[in-house]
């Protein structure tokens, strides 16, 4: 299968594919079963990666190479109908990964190497998907040092990693922009079929961080959940995103009414 083939959908200049999360699992099984011929990977927008996207170029970059761009956010979702290009629907993030191991079938079962989050968790993380998914088998894990994106030895150990291990399924947890621009960088060299950039999604995995309970996920109250619990780092960001996006929202509205 080669992407893209859903429709996709501007939205502050970023192409979101217009999939549900069945459909994503799908095309993640799809690659992850074809022979290795080129990475393909995935993205997950939400607002900090929308706000990232207006002012960084590398950035556009890395989402302009990616094979398929999910909507992670009802702000997304929420703006697309909006602006008269409605997404289906919201594909967490931190469900995808979940959804995709549910979907592992006994006669194929899909590799997978964790890349980031904090030393040992990781490996946690192995214990809680072999205890959950038969289907999935974790096939290497690391946890790189701080900073190690500008040192081309520790660069050059990551992908030997994960050449020895092959996995169809690289997670690349290293956060926004550091995952996407570092799955870019290295797409050729990347000895997997599929990478998937989700942030915090091996800590989820690990139970190292608890995600919201569910009645905040249905009243679109994840984001509060996430800021109180790293009130210093997310705190700040999320309060400069309730500002900045939507003045985003109605800049591009506004320009929308000109044209
Ligand atoms: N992380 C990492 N190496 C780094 C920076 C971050 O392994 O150099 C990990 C961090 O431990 C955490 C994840 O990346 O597991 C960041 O998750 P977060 O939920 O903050 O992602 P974001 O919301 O920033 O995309």
């Amino acid at each position: 299968m080669h992407g893209p083939e859903y429709e996709t959908v501007e939205i502050f200049g970023m192409r979101i594919h217009a999939v549900r999360e069945h459909e994503a699992h799908a095309l993640v099984h799809g690659w992850a079963s074809a022979p290795h011929d080129k990475l393909r990977y995935v993205v997950t927008p939400n607002v900090q990666h929308t706000m990232v996207f207006q002012e960084n170029p590398a950035f556009r970059e890395a989402y302009a190479g990616a094979s398929l761009v999910i909507a992670d956010g009802w702000p997304l979702v929420a703006s697309s109908r909006l602006f008269g290009t409605p997404l289906p629907e919201r594909v967490a993030g931190s469900d995808l990964l979940p959804g995709l191991f549910d979907a592992a079938r006994a006669d194929q079962p899909r590799t997978v190497f964790l890349l980031g989050a904090a030393p040992g968790v990781g490996e946690k993380a192995a214990r809680e998907i072999h205890a959950r998914w038969p289907n999935v088998r974790v096939v290497g894990t690391y946890s790189p040092p701080l900073g190690f994106e500008r040192d081309e030895a520790e660069n050059a150990r990551i992908l030997a990693l994960v050449a020895a291990a092959q996995p169809d399924i690289l997670v690349v947890g290293l956060g926004a922009p550091k995952q996407e621009l570092w799955t870019h960088r290295f797409r050729h060299e990347i000895r997997a079929k599929v990478a998937l950039c989700l942030g915090g999604t091996i800590d989820f995995m690990a139970g190292a961080t608890r995600r919201a309970p569910v009645w905040m996920r249905k009243a679109k109250l994840e984001w509060v959940h996430r800021a109180l619990s790293e009130p210093r780092r997310l705190g700040r960001r999320y309060a400069e995103h309730a500002v900045l996006f939507p003045a985003l929202v109605a800049r591009t509205w506004l320009s929308s009414r000109r044209s």
